[in-house]
């Protein structure tokens, strides 16, 4: 029906009443899909730069302290960090992998300034509980949706119950642009404080520009099974060489920022988000088709799947699966050439060492540690559905 769209030239396009970027028409099919005013969308380098954007535009800084899940990337902690203020972790749930609620209440403090939810491998859960304790006790609320993008919570799109929202665009994501951010403020104090806070972003250098386009060619091919395994490891040492731009450089590994770490947003990646736009609505119906096919594979076998009565707040970025031996279980993907996702391999993936760097304590958080020792991800594409399906059927005697 739609093809990909051509961008040619200036990036310029003539659209109704008047010219638009490229940048704007992106931004425009954002808050279309995600149901707001174009002006509460803004856009930047990634998406961790977005969630420090949003912290800041909380007033948030030294001394303070974020909520986060135990379950999560190390980049969002650092965000924290960067900011002077202490990262509190909530430990997470088994069946749901997002924040414990009911664990809260008991984190919260008189320096607590945010709480953040996060929408573990597309499923939002609790987000009315979190948004209502923000009101309760006065403090700002954040849903990370960089694995929710285009999902729902009972009805309403991920990002819009919270004060403010982020999003990644990076290749891994719900769709792709290479790397990338998006953020969405919801409330108007913090959107106006948001328009000064952006006012200091960089903007991506040459360098980085050219860099992003090799990345964009690589996240394409990725998405070919037969090349996966093969790409990813040149990917994982080009990246920690610095060569290419990664997810995550050298000193984001050990708690340091970047230089020039907020960054804006580039044209070359408005031109690829508006082009994987157009195929989004597809992508993501047959993921939840193919989820659900290995939500089944696994029920008829009698092992953990995600409840049902979580579907309809699930966008399947990916399938969790709980298992023996998660090594053994990644030989044999490897070895079938099944394209099979490794995180959280960590409580704050992918650092796997002196957490306690990050005020992570493994013995206050027993169910994500578990849950980092024991869960996989499935990746719900169709390319990989029957690989996975066979997958499944030969290592039933490993998954719990
Ligand atoms: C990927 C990811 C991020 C950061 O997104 P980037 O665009 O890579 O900065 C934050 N939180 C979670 C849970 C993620 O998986």
């Amino acid at each position: 029906m739609e093809g990909p769209q051509r961008i040619t030239g200036t990036d310029m396009l003539t659209f109704g009443e008047g010219r638009k970027t490229v940048t704007d028409l992106y931004r425009e099919e954002l808050a279309r899909i995600l149901e707001v005013d174009v002006r509460r969308v803004s856009l930047y380098w990634k998406g961790r730069v977005a969630l420090f954007a949003l912290l800041k535009a909380m007033n948030v800084g030294k001394g303070d302290e974020v909520l986060l899940p135990a379950y999560t990337c190390v980049v969002v902690p650092n965000a924290i960090m960067y900011l002077g203020a202490k990262p509190v972790y909530v430990d997470i749930e088994r069946d749901t992998l997002c924040m414990n609620v009911s664990e809260i209440e008991s984190r919260i403090t008189p320096k607590t300034r945010v709480i953040l939810a996060q929408n573990t491998f597309g499923l939002s859960a609790g987000v009315d509980d979190i948004a209502r304790l923000g009101k309760k006790y006065g403090i700002h609320t954040i849903e990370d949706c960089t694995h929710g993008f285009g999902g729902a919570y009972n009805g309403t799109p991920n990002g819009t119950v919270c004060d403010a929202a982020f999003y990644s665009s990076q290749w891994n994501k719900p769709f792709s642009t290479g790397i990338g951010g998006i953020s969405v403020v919801n409330n108007e104090d913090v959107l106006s404080n948001l328009d000064r806070v952006n006012s200091d972003l960089v903007s991506p250098g040459v360098y980085e520009t050219i860099n992003l386009a090799a990345l964009q060619i690589f996240a394409r091919h990725v998405l070919d099974t037969r090349l996966y395994w093969s790409l990813v490891d040149i990917y994982r040492k080009l990246s920690k060489t610095g060569f290419v731009v990664g997810s995550s450089s050298g000193p984001e590994l050990e708690g340091i920022m970047p230089n020039k770490y907020f960054k804006g947003f580039s044209q070359i990646q408005a031109k690829e988000g508006v082009a994987q736009l157009r195929r989004f609505g597809r992508i993501l119906g047959e993921r939840k088709g193919v989820a659900a096919r290995y939500g089944n594979a696994l029920e008829e076998r009698g092992k953990r799947c995600v409840p049902r009565c979580l579907y309809g707040n699930h966008s399947f970025l990916r399938y969790p699966v709980w298992l023996k031996d998660k090594k053994r279980f990644f030989d044999s993907a490897r070895k079938a050439r099944v394209k099979v996702g490794d995180w959280f391999m960590s409580p704050l993936h992918p650092v796997v060492n002196n957490l306690e760097r990050w005020g992570f304590n493994e013995a206050e958080y027993p169910v994500a540690v578990h849950a980092a020792r024991h869960v996989a991800n499935l990746v719900p594409d169709v390319r990989e559905e029957s690989g996975t399906l066979a997958l499944i059927e030969s290592e039933a005697s490993n998954i719990l």
